[in-house]
């Protein structure tokens, strides 16, 4: 592996190289990913100094409720760091509108099977 750091997904060894996860080592302190700015807009990916403050350094990105400009714009920024209070109110709260969505689903299907139990009423 080359000690020059370059982009995890395109190999560029400039444009704006972030870290964007952690590599777990045996041995050792281990060692990020990096991504470039063009890489990290694309691939929507939350730089490591934001990953919610229970991240064990996984790649992290951007939920879908985040739109493309403002994927662009949080990617330009220079302290991303200060992200990370934001980041750790909009994980869970984005999990939590997933998980009631798979509730809510599985509440009609539920309903629905009910009607399919019941014999059809003559009119
Ligand atoms: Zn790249």
């Amino acid at each position: 592996m080359s000690l020059l750091p370059r982009c995890l997904y395109c190999e560029a060894t400039t444009g704006e190289l972030v870290a964007v996860a952690l590599v777990a080592s045996g041995s050792g302190p281990g060692w990020t990913y990096q991504a470039c700015r063009t890489c990290r807009i694309s691939e929507r990916l939350v730089p490591l100094v934001a990953h919610p403050s229970d991240s064990w350094g996984g790649m992290h990105y951007w939920p879908d409720i985040v739109p493309h400009e403002l994927v662009v714009r949080l990617a330009g920024l220079r302290s991303a760091s200060e992200l990370r209070p934001v980041v750790d109110r909009l994980f869970p709260a984005v999990a939590a509108v997933f998980r009631r969505e798979i509730a809510q689903s599985a509440v009609e299907d539920a309903v629905a099977d009910l009607w399919a139990a019941v014999p059809v009423e003559e009119s």
